[in-house]
């Protein structure tokens, strides 16, 4: 596996690779919720390249850049044994330049939920990974379901600017206890932990309710934020379609089921798709 620092060199590393190149841009402090999608791609594609880059664009002042999960010699090690190629892992200096030029989310889809939480993320966001994904020129890049909103921004992104790499949506990885994993899940307590169990909790409770009839997502939010009680915040809990257009009504085959909830220092996300 060849370690790439700077553009050059990255750069100088890909010339050896033929044929299609699979793609898995992270911010590092891998899981096994990465190393599924590099998986997938290491089976879908002859090559594969995986980035780590903390972007510090995407991160709101008084948010976590600083303190963001950093463990460089354990993801190195994933990344070898998973069969990776060219493992990316610019500076932020070799990513940006002072007068920057900017893209900007889209005015609707990227203020709501997420984006309206944290306005300005999905800018920053979509700006490094059209710059990794222009980088890396891959034939596939593969994105987590469970940053829901990333995933439809980035392909709007793709199919707006014409960009020529497919876009492969990798379903959520969790752990025994059903907790949806997350490099910000290092931030919890054992005590944490257990109330962080309530977001995915909730969002069985409403499966099941939807199994059993029930499809008003007014009375689905209802009962769910009793399941998130044991949250410390709750931000949202949306029934959106894919296109995140809020639904009175859950349509099977077209609905999503979304939460953001704070509970001790990280704020947790996850979502279902019914
Ligand atoms: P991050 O390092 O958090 O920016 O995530 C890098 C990629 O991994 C993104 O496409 C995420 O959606 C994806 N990802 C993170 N956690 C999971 C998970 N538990 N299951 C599947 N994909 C995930």
């Amino acid at each position: 596996m060849i370690i790439a620092r700077t553009i050059d060199t990255f750069k100088e590393a890909k010339k050896i690779l033929t044929g299609s190149i699979g793609f898995v841009p992270t911010m590092g402090a891998l899981h096994k919720g990465h190393l599924s999608l590099i998986q997938q791609a290491c089976q879908e594609n002859d090559h594969v390249i995986v980035s780590i880059f903390v972007n510090p664009t995407q991160f709101l002042e008084g948010e976590d850049l600083e303190s963001y999960p950093r463990r460089e010699e354990a993801d190195k090690k994933i990344c070898e044994l998973a069969g990776v190629d060219i493992l990316f892992m610019p500076t932020v200096e070799q990513m940006y330049e002072k007068d920057e030029l900017h893209i900007g989310a889209p005015a609707i889809r990227g203020y709501v939920l997420e984006g309206q939480k944290r306005p300005g993320h999905f800018d920053g966001m979509l700006q490094i990974v059209m710059k990794l994904l222009n980088l890396s020129g891959a034939t596939r890049a593969y994105f987590g379901k469970k940053d829901a909103q990333q995933l439809a921004l980035i392909t709007q992104m793709v199919k707006n600017y014409f960009m020529d790499v497919e876009i492969i949506p990798c379903d959520i990885v969790r752990d025994e206890s059903g907790l949806a994993l997350s490099s910000r899940n290092a931030y919890l307590s054992e005590e944490e932990k257990q109330r962080a169990l309530s977001l995915s909790r909730s969002l069985k409770r409403a499966t099941k309710r939807i199994m059993s009839g029930e499809l008003d997502s007014k009375t689905l939010k209802q009962e769910m934020a009793e399941v998130l009680k044991e949250t410390d915040k709750i931000e949202y809990i949306a029934i959106v379609d894919r296109t995140f257009n809020e639904l009175q009504k859950v349509e099977i085959g077209n609905t999503m089921i979304l939460i953001a909830a704070w509970v001790g220092k990280p704020r947790l996300i996850d979502n279902i798709w019914i």
